[in-house]
């Protein structure tokens, strides 16, 4: 009765830890939370009060397939000042949330049998989605030795004549590290279309974060509001893409999504256009965090050797002690109550690793490393 597909998808393991979480602290359990991806902090209020005024305006329709006309300009304005480019709004495609912009992108481009080249440890979901698409992730193997940057000549080495597009995510998940412009430009130079998931760009403490589109045109940008703009449950994001795959992508919207939800999309023109104070409060907050978890990570004997300058996530080497990260991270779950995310969840040479988060407040933070410390210590 159950499909291949749906049968053969691996699970989101950082979702299993979760639900594990939830089950003990519904048993009266306390847990603190590291595992999940998702700011910690509420929408900012000009967008809440821009997405309550569309709908009591009535803004609850339909919208066109692509998302209304505001928001795509909106979106290619913020893309053209920000990375000093030209984008139009023709070339923007409003979705509800990047995840199913990644899988219109994936599947306008690719056929069974296609390759796509990611980056192995990497999102999660990329794989999956590729699978689901009957199409084969072919991964390189990123090194924390390199501080988890491609290396542009071993992504030549893999390009067979199946492979249709190099997926890139700077900041990346898990690894919060960013990619080089130079390493960025060396990809372009490879002449394959790159979908470029730049979810995390703004979450950066350092230098900016570089869109793919300022090295090449042949690029498919993934962006939503869900990361910078703490807007994770009204799920809104989008697509910047070559004019050619706009027409594509409309009829797949329109069979499989009809359209990006309506009164959000004039929540998302309020981030774009507004000046939005809690933004930049919320960055300096972060960064704080990653400073204090880096450290603490540090002392209890768990290596960084290359510190995350990006997103809200700590991907260290916890090899010292267990190699096998899934049983770790239960095992730190039911033991010292602490959830964090097992680096296997994020491909084979994620293994040994663990992925904190630090979009959890300084002070949960701090009783959730004091846990994992004691802990450790009475092994
Ligand atoms: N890409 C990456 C790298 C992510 O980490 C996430 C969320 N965890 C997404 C895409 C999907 O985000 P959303 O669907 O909430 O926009």
């Amino acid at each position: 009765m159950i499909s291949d597909c749906a049968q053969n998808i691996s699970p989101f393991i950082v979702m299993e830890v979760m639900e594990r979480a939830q089950q003990m602290e519904r048993n009266g359990e306390h847990i603190i939370h590291l595992e999940v991806g998702e700011p910690d902090f509420d929408t900012p209020k000009k967008i809440v009060a821009a997405g309550k005024a569309a709908l009591d305006r009535g803004e609850t329709h339909y919208t066109h397939s692509l998302g209304i006309w505001q928001l795509r300009e909106a979106i290619a304005q913020y893309y053209s000042k920000n990375y000093s480019i030209s984008v139009s709004p023709e070339q923007v495609i409003v979705t509800s949330g990047t995840s199913p912009a990644l899988l219109l992108a994936l599947s306008a481009i690719l056929n069974p049998g296609d390759e796509v080249i990611c980056a192995n440890p990497g999102y999660a979901c990329y794989k999956n989605f590729i699978t689901y698409l009957k199409a084969n992730a072919n991964c390189v193997y990123v090194s924390e030795d390199d501080g988890f940057q491609y290396r542009p000549e071993e992504i030549k080495t893999k390009i067979t004549s199946t492979t249709r597009t190099i997926l890139i995510n700077s900041p990346s998940n898990p690894t919060g590290n960013l990619l080089s412009p130079k390493v960025m430009e060396q990809i372009a130079s490879l002449g394959m279309m790159v979908i470029s998931d730049e979810i995390y760009h703004g979450l950066v403490y350092g230098d900016r974060a570089h869109s793919m589109l300022e090295f090449t045109s042949n690029t498919i940008v993934l962006n939503g509001f869900s990361k910078l703009f703490a807007m994770t449950g009204w799920r809104l994001g989008y697509l910047i893409v070559p004019p050619e795959l706009v027409r594509p992508i409309q009829k797949l919207q329109q069979n499989l999504f009809i359209s990006p939800n309506s009164f959000v999309n004039w929540a998302g023109i309020a981030d774009l256009t507004e000046q939005n104070p809690e933004i930049p409060v919320m960055v300096a907050t972060y960064d704080e965090r990653r400073k204090y978890l880096i450290k603490r990570l540090r002392e209890i004997g768990f290596k960084i050797t290359v510190e995350p300058t990006g997103a809200f996530y700590v991907f260290a080497n916890a090899r010292r002690f267990s190699s096998n990260s899934y049983n770790f991270a239960f095992e730190l779950l039911e033991k010292a109550k602490v959830a964090v995310t097992p680096g296997i969840d994020f491909g084979s040479h994620g293994e040994g690793f663990l992925r904190s988060s630090y979009a959890n407040s300084l002070e949960n933070i701090k009783t959730g490393i004091d846990r994992l410390a004691s802990y450790i210590k009475e092994q």
